[in-house]
C-alpha cells in the first residue's frame, strides 16, 4: 500500500464520518421518521439528547467498540483475537453509555466461559458485530484474505449469523475500495455482490426499514450512500430515517467518510465532537494504517 496523503484523509474520513454518523443518529434513535420531522424538521446539528441523555458531542458504542477493536490491532502490531475480547471486557467494565443485548450477551459468555465464539444463532442477526469494524479494513488495507478471517472473526465475539458475516466483509471491502481512492462507482459492485449473494439485501427501491436487524441497516446505508454525492447528505438523509439511526448513521459516515474525505466533514460537527474521541481517532488511523504498511 502506498503512504499518500490522500489514502490518510480519507481513513481518517471513514473514522470520523462514522463518529459523527454516531453522535447525530443517537439523537434521534429509536424515533419514526415522522416524529423526527415534528421534532427537529430536518435533524442536521450534534445537539445529543435523545433517549440516552447524551451530552453534546457524545458518541455511543458503535464508536467506541470500534476504539475498542482498533486499540487492540494498534496495541499487539496485527492480529489477536483474544486481545479483542479483552478490550471488548475493559470496555464493558467502564460501564458504557449504551451496549447491545447480543454483544453483552457474547462479552459475558466469553468472560464465563473464555471462548472466542458463540454459536450460530438466528437471532443474533443485529448489527452490533458490523457496526465496529472499520478498524479491521483499515488494518487489512489491500489484504481481503486478512479483511475477511479477521472480519469474520471479530464478529462471532458476539453475532454468529451468515448476513451479519457477510454484510461486514462488503461493508469493509467497500470501505477499502473507498479509502485506496477508488470513488463510489468503485465500489458499487461490491453491494451487486451482496445482494446478488443474499437477495435480502436488495436495496433498490429502498425497501424503508432502519432498524438494528442487519439487513435492515445496510439496505439503509447502501440506499442513502448510493443516492447521495456528498457526506452531509449521505448522513443526514440516513439519520432522518430514524429506528436505529446511531449505527445506521455510523456507518453511513463511515463509506461517506471513506469517499469524500476528512475535509468534507462539516466543521460544525467537528467543533461538537467529543475532542477525546477525535484525538483517539486520528492516533488510531495512524496505528491501523502502520500495520496495514507492515511497520510494526
Ligand atoms: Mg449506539
Amino acid at each position: 500500500m502506498n503512504s499518500l496523503p490522500g489514502v490518510e484523509g480519507r481513513a481518517l474520513g471513514a473514522y470520523l464520518g462514522l463518529a459523527c454518523g454516531d453522535a447525530l443518529g443517537a439523537t434521534v434513535e429509536f424515533m419514526t421518521p415522522a416524529q423526527i420531522r415534528a421534532a427537529h424538521g430536518v435533524h442536521l446539528d450534534i445537539v445529543g439528547g435523545g433517549w440516552l441523555g447524551l451530552r453534546p458531542g457524545q458518541v455511543t458504542d458503535d464508536t467506541e467498540m470500534s476504539l475498542a477493536l482498533g486499540q487492540a490491532i494498534v496495541d499487539r502490531g496485527g492480529w489477536d483475537l483474544q486481545a479483542v475480547a479483552e478490550s471488548f471486557v475493559s470496555w464493558l467494565a467502564g460501564k458504557p453509555v449504551d451496549v447491545g443485548n447480543t454483544c453483552y450477551r457474547g462479552i459475558r459468555r466469553y468472560l464465563t466461559e473464555g471462548t472466542l465464539s458463540s454459536t450460530p444463532c438466528e437471532q443474533e442477526g443485529g448489527n452490533g458485530a458490523c457496526m465496529r469494524n472499520l478498524p479491521v479494513a483499515l488494518a487489512t488495507l489491500g489484504r481481503d484474505q486478512a479483511l475477511i478471517s479477521w472480519s469474520v472473526d471479530q464478529c462471532h465475539i458476539t453475532h454468529n449469523h451468515h448476513l451479519s458475516d457477510a454484510a461486514t466483509v462488503a461493508m469493509g471491502r467497500m470501505v477499502q475500495i473507498l479509502v485506496a481512492g477508488g470513488g463510489r462507482e468503485s465500489c458499487r459492485p461490491i453491494a451487486d455482490r451482496l445482494v446478488a449473494d443474499h437477495p435480502e439485501f436488495r436495496f433498490s427501491p429502498y425497501p424503508g426499514r432502519a432498524g438494528g436487524y442487519i439487513v435492515d441497516t445496510v439496505q439503509t446505508v447502501l440506499n442513502f450512500f448510493f443516492a447521495t454525492d456528498d457526506l452531509e447528505s449521505c448522513i443526514v438523509e440516513t439519520v432522518n430515517r430514524g429506528e436505529d439511526a446511531d449505527t445506521t448513521g455510523a456507518l453511513a459516515g463511515m463509506l461517506a467518510g471513506a469517499c469524500y474525505g476528512a475535509e468534507a466533514i462539516p466543521r460544525r460537527w467537528l467543533d461538537r465532537l467529543d475532542p477525546n474521541c477525535q484525538r483517539r481517532i486520528g492516533d488510531q488511523v495512524a496505528g491501523l494504517l502502520a500495520v496495514a504498511r507492515g511497520e510494526c
